[in-house]
């Protein structure tokens, strides 16, 4: 009786129908059939098992490239369409990594289902009913989440489920514009303040490659709850089973436009176009915003609002929203980023590079196993060589991140003056690209050596880094670029650079002219050693791009443990990965979701938290 879990079952790439095939095929069978000690694998009914994860393994070390699947065994239905399997399955022991029995607790569901009961999302078009089950209080209370990004749309979310009555502004602009705006910029090299790579629905995250991989941890309740809601509005099932799953832009932006018309369903007010420009504060509460639209202008009718909450999901370039916290003295504190180049190879190299004979089966998108992605990493000592007196060796960390399969280098500046990059990919991952960040740590003390100061010491550094970048393109958002191997050499790449995928043009630059020394060594360090774990990432068709900022928040709005508040002011709930609390699309939904049950158990809508 009892649900089984089954790890570690690996099969072979010639043996296993593919990257795109979830089901239990005969090869998997075996490999179950091994496991449970069971002598004849074809006598195991498929419909018993279910696959809940599945990864590519193409590792150096092993002999062969393998799939690697986790199977849930629901022992009833083994027994009542096997009978014969019985004497194997009563007397079967958890074995370690291997095989364990499956608590219930390790089971989440959507969100909605997990706030109403398990009921369908399909069911709830009015959800009334439900929230006088939450709430000790007669009149609605009103809150305003600011930012429409993964933390804002779970905020919005579960406040709304819970009876809120939520407003949702966001200075950008809904995902049909935004792409036109995005067209705009990519194709006329027209920039949109307020609705371009970081700011509109969805967030940074909509023209992004999608990745929904987390160091938050896979089996992590919140995370799969996540995953679960983003299935609701759409996203496919194979999320939940895929080892590294990732949606892409084509499946990003139906998903919002199904989580925003579900989000109106629920009484969400939504407001695009509409920029929070001020805090309405008494003492040291804060009871609402100003807003203005997004060109600047006040709305006479409604230029400042009254919430009994604000929830501030703005993300990590909304650095005149940063400055405007200081104003009102709340808490804002430095917080350790990264800053880098994002280099750009052919991705057939990068298939090679991984899969040696087997990159034939990758078919740009189409094939057997995965494109292929990395993960590098590693510690490089260096010296704060121009500004200090004394000569430390300190270690920094440098690391690939952020690497998109297929994809394309695209700017993610929010001011013509500035120039920063970062990447996107469709979810076939065809293109002829693979990009990644390749990024060193900055901390405090960083700053402090390289004379930035202040709460937002981090944000000069990235806007000087930008500025610096976007002269040395010459201007019309032109990105300055150098070979790997030039890079590593200190030389300007004259000869020949090879092509790029970033649509608005790349001009050769010695990109060491950009970063202060210990940064240029690290990154040259790292990336030497980065060749030996992927022989030929050096080469001359890698091309790096400068530059890549905008990793994470440079800044932590600091918040309560216990009721999410600011730690400076009541009534301010600030959140997801602006906020210095989450890094990538699930960890700033999950971010966003923890905060919505906060707001709503301040607000006596909610009496427990997940
Ligand atoms: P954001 O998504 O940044 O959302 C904040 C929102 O607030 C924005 O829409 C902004 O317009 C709005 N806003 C800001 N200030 C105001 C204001 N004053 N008034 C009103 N609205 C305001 N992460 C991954 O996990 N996987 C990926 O593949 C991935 N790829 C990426 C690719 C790109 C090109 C970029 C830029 C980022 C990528 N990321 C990826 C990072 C990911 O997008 C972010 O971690 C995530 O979106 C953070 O969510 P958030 O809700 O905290 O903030």
């Amino acid at each position: 009786e009892g649900v089984w879990r089954i790890s570690k079952l690996g099969v072979s790439v010639h043996e296993d129908p593919g990257k795109d095939f979830l089901g239990v095929s005969e090869a998997l069978l075996k490999e179950i059939a091994k496991v449970l000690e069971f002598p004849v694998a074809s006598m195991l009914p498929p419909e018993a098992f279910n696959v809940v994860r599945k990864s590519f393994d193409a590792r150096k070390f092993q002999k062969e490239a393998k799939f690697v699947y986790t199977v849930d065994m629901d022992a009833h239905k083994l027994l009542t369409l096997e009978p014969r399997t019985e004497e194997f399955i009563t007397e079967l022991e958890p074995k370690h990594g291997h095989l364990e029995i499956l608590h219930n607790d390790t089971i989440s569901g959507d969100l909605t289902s997990m706030i109403h009961g398990n009921r369908n999302i399909d069911e709830d078009a009015s959800l009334g009913e439900d929230v006088n089950k939450f709430s000790t209080t007669t009149k609605k209370p009103k809150v305003v989440v600011v930012g429409s990004g993964p933390s804002g749309l779970f905020a919005s979310l579960v406040l709304a489920e819970v009876g809120a009555d939520v407003t949702l502004v966001e200075r950008g602009q809904a995902v049909e514009q935004r792409g036109r705006d995005i067209g705009a910029l990519v194709v006329r090299r027209m920039l949109q303040l307020e609705s371009n790579f970081c700011f509109g629905e969805g967030g940074a995250g909509t023209w992004s490659d999608g990745k929904l991989v987390t160091r938050i941890g896979r089996n992590n309740s919140s995370v799969l709850t996540v995953l679960k809601t983003l299935v609701q509005f759409g996203a496919p099932n194979s999320i939940l089973v895929d080892g590294k799953p990732h949606l892409g832009t084509d499946r990003l932006i139906p998903l919002l436009r199904n989580f925003r018309q579900y989000l109106q369903e629920l009484g969400v007010t939504i407001r695009f176009g509409t920029r929070v420009d001020d805090l309405l504060v008494k003492g040291e509460h804060v009871v609402g915003v100003k807003i203005s639209d997004s060109k600047g202008n006040i709305e006479s009718s409604c230029q400042k609002l009254e919430y009994d909450a604000v929830v501030l999901a703005v993300g990590h370039s909304a650095r005149d929203t940063y400055q405007m916290l200081l104003s009102h003295n709340v808490d804002v504190s430095r917080k350790d980023f990264a800053v880098g180049l994002r280099i750009e190879h052919p991705q057939e190299l990068i298939n090679n590079i991984q899969y040696s004979e087997l990159s034939s089966e990758v078919q740009r998108g189409r094939g057997k196993v995965p494109v292929a992605d990395y993960q590098v990493a590693q510690y490089v000592n260096g010296k704060y060589k121009d500004t200090l007196s004394n000569l430390e060796p300190i270690s920094h960390g440098c690391y690939s991140f952020c690497m998109c399969p297929g994809g394309q280098v695209v700017l993610t500046s929010t001011d013509p003056t500035e120039l920063c990059v970062n990447g996107m990919s469709f979810s076939k991952r065809s293109s002829r690209w693979a990009n990644a960040a390749i990024v060193v740590t900055v901390s405090s003390k960083d700053l402090e050596a390289l004379n930035f100061h202040g709460p937002l010491a981090g944000v000069q550094f990235q806007r000087a880094l930008e500025q610096k970048a976007a002269m040395m393109g010459g201007g019309n958002f032109v990105v300055p670029v150098q070979t790997v191997t030039d890079f590593l050499d200190n030389k300007l790449s004259v000869t020949s650079i090879p092509p790029s995928s970033y649509r608005l043009g790349v001009k050769a630059a010695n990109l060491h002219e950009l970063f202060p020394i210990h940064i240029t060594e690290a990154l040259q360090r790292a990336i030497s050693i980065f060749d030996k774990e992927l022989p030929g990432f050096v080469s001359e068709s890698g091309l790096l791009h400068g530059v890549e900022t905008r990793t994470s928040s440079p800044i932590q709005i600091t918040r309560r443990n216990d009721t999410w508040e600011s730690t400076s002011h009541k009534g301010l709930y600030p959140v997801g990965e602006g906020a210095g609390y989450a890094g990538g699309i699930v960890s700033a939904a999950v971010d966003g979701m923890h905060a919505g049950f906060s707001v709503a158990q301040q607000l006596g809508l909610y009496d427990s938290t997940i």
